[in-house]
């Protein structure tokens, strides 16, 4: 008999679809075809199982109506960045609403793939307003442009609180804007 990964004294249920791993029924999330753990890179996993059919891959700019195509975290959060006139987009709403960018402060940068998906994990678990620019050039130009972190200028102080302790790990991969 397998068991758990976290609860050695518990039977498997089933594996996880994103690390593979053997665990109980508390300890895994069912989407919709697969089941997965609590890691915050199995959790992305299974948003994206769960939301890919929110937005389209490909959809019209509200502001300037220029093609947009949607990475599959713009798709999940609704938020788009439009590279032709630089607006801001808020999808979830219908109509789609030009956001204010005004109110969302710069929070840091990475170019790591792995810290940006841990930085989205820990912000949307806390439901924090966020959007990320630039990381659809992450797959076309790796290392060139980093994906920069942008949150609700009224949830700042929450935002940095939630990543004081991560700072410190992606330091010297990432360029901080704040100390
Ligand atoms: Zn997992
Ligand atoms: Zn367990
Ligand atoms: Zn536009």
């Amino acid at each position: 008999m397998k068991s758990c990964f976290n609860h050695p004294e518990k039977k498997a249920h089933s594996i996880c679809h994103g690390c593979g791993k053997d665990y109980c029924e508390l300890c895994l999330d069912e989407g919709k075809e697969f089941y997965y753990c609590r890691n915050p890179e199995c959790q992305i996993l299974l948003k994206k199982e769960l939301y890919t059919d929110v937005l389209p891959a490909n959809t019209i700019c509200p502001n300037c109506k220029s093609g947009l195509e949607l990475s599959e975290d713009e798709r999940i959060s609704g938020k788009v960045h439009c590279p032709e006139c630089e607006a801001l987009i808020d999808f979830k709403v219908n109509p789609p609403k030009v956001l204010n960018r005004e109110n969302y402060v710069e929070l840091l940068s990475s170019l790591n793939q792995g810290d940006i998906g841990l930085i989205k994990s820990i912000l949307g678990n806390s439901n924090i307003d966020y959007y990320v620019f630039g990381e659809n050039f992450l797959s076309v130009d790796p290392l060139i442009q980093p994906a920069r972190f942008y949150v609700n200028e009224s949830q700042e102080e929450e935002a940095k609180e939630l990543l004081k302790d991560f700072k410190l790990h992606i330091w010297g991969t990432s360029k901080n804007q704040y100390d």
